[in-house]
């Protein structure tokens, strides 16, 4: 067939490739990376996304996977076994913290969770069995900011493995592996590909732990299709002026609602008042991030006056895509907590969460302006 010089990469919608003959074969054993047998152990879609997301975050490699959870599961299986224990942020995403004390559980790796702020003092959670901690860079819904220099200090000094999930920050705001961090995972779902089109996830690894979570993926089977490692590949090429006008919004609307009389409280770490400014600011190489949260009036029929009054902000539970939705943290992704746990996290009925898109911060104050003006 004819060489064509394609300018991106084309979709290698294929499960298998195949060869000449038996030096073919032992040439693709000899120099792997040269040649492709099966889509499982390696795609060029999914080797492109890998290198490109690897770059962005300063790792040695990456391996993508079949969805964010897909790859948690892959980053706690590189570093566990049976009779192992991890340690986990309270404060973690929902799934993750299900998939650890579920399931993970079930085949003999052990959890426990302590509140983010703790993690710092990690001798008082540390057991003889302890392998790895289990973080996010900024939490949901309430956006704590991780400081992730001085946590690897601890964990570097326990010899435990440190792993950040930074789907919240993204590479453009946080590089958790240059502040100490042993690995880096994503939920490639949200800000990384960014269109609300895909369910994929990373996890970006230093040399000595490539191979095993190559094995991991591979074996698993929680590889990621070449079509929607394409469709992410494509996406992060506008990861950066994305983030940047994610967190130009997501700053002005912060400003917008602390100011305004129906909004009791914002959470948004670009605001002063923010306990980790200081920390977001200098970790976050001057930006802060799409997402932000606020409380309006704790009643039910506010709250859902407030989501139909909004024109062009849908209540979709995800986050991260180029248009703005809005979450409710309580009835979705923290629905399965207990009063008490959610009394002392404070996510009460009128928190709201927003997930800041790119469109025009004056039409997003404008809209969420009228909508509180109807409740
Ligand atoms: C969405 C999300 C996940 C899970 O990712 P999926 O792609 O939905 O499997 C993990 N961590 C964080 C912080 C997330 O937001």
């Amino acid at each position: 067939m004819a060489q064509f010089h394609p300018k991106v990469t084309p979709i290698y919608q294929t499960s298998v490739f195949t060869f000449e003959d038996l030096n073919e074969l032992e040439s693709y054993f000899e120099q792997p990376g040269n040649q492709y047998m099966y889509s499982r152990f390696g795609n060029p879609n999914t080797d492109e996304l890998a290198a490109e997301v690897s770059k962005l975050e300063g790792g040695a490699g990456a391996v993508v996977t079949s969805s964010g959870m897909s790859a948690i599961l892959v980053a706690v299986l590189t570093y566990c076994q049976a009779g192992d224990h991890v340690l986990c942020a309270e404060e973690i995403y929902g799934g993750s913290a299900t998939l650890l004390s579920q399931e993970l559980t079930r085949i003999g790796i052990a959890i426990s969770f302590v509140p983010g702020e703790q993690l710092y003092t990690l001798s008082n959670h540390v057991q003889p069995n302890t392998k790895m901690v289990l973080a996010e860079t900024i939490s949901n819904p309430l956006l704590q900011v991780l400081d992730i220099n001085r946590l690897a200090e601890e964990t570097k000094q326990a010899n435990i493995k440190l792993v950040i999930d930074n789907t919240f920050a993204s590479p453009v705001i946080t590089k958790p592996l240059a502040l100490g961090a042993d690995m880096v995972m994503h939920s490639v779902t949200k800000y990384l590909s960014g269109h609300s089109d895909v369910t994929a996830g990373v996890v970006v690894c230093q040399e000595q732990d490539l191979q095993r979570a190559k094995q991991v993926v591979m074996t698993f089977g929680v590889n990621l299709s070449p079509f929607e490692s394409w469709l992410a590949a494509r996406g992060l090429k506008t990861l950066k002026l994305r983030i940047r006008q994610h967190s130009q919004n997501a700053l002005a609307i912060a400003q917008f609602l602390q100011q305004h009389p129906k909004v009791e409280q914002v959470w948004y770490p670009g605001l002063e008042q923010h306990e980790q400014h200081l920390l977001a600011k200098e970790q976050g190489n001057g930006l802060f991030g799409g997402m932000l949260s606020f409380r309006i009036q704790d009643k039910l029929e506010t709250v859902n006056a407030f989501m139909q009054a909004l024109q062009q902000m849908p209540f979709a539970p995800s986050l991260a895509g180029v248009s703005t939705s809005i979450s409710h943290p309580l009835r979705t992704s923290h629905r399965s907590f207990t009063p008490e746990r959610l009394d002392k996290l404070g996510i009460t009925l009128g928190v709201i969460r927003l997930s800041v898109g790119i469109e025009e911060a004056e039409e997003l104050i404008a809209d969420l302006g009228q909508a509180l003006e109807k409740i």
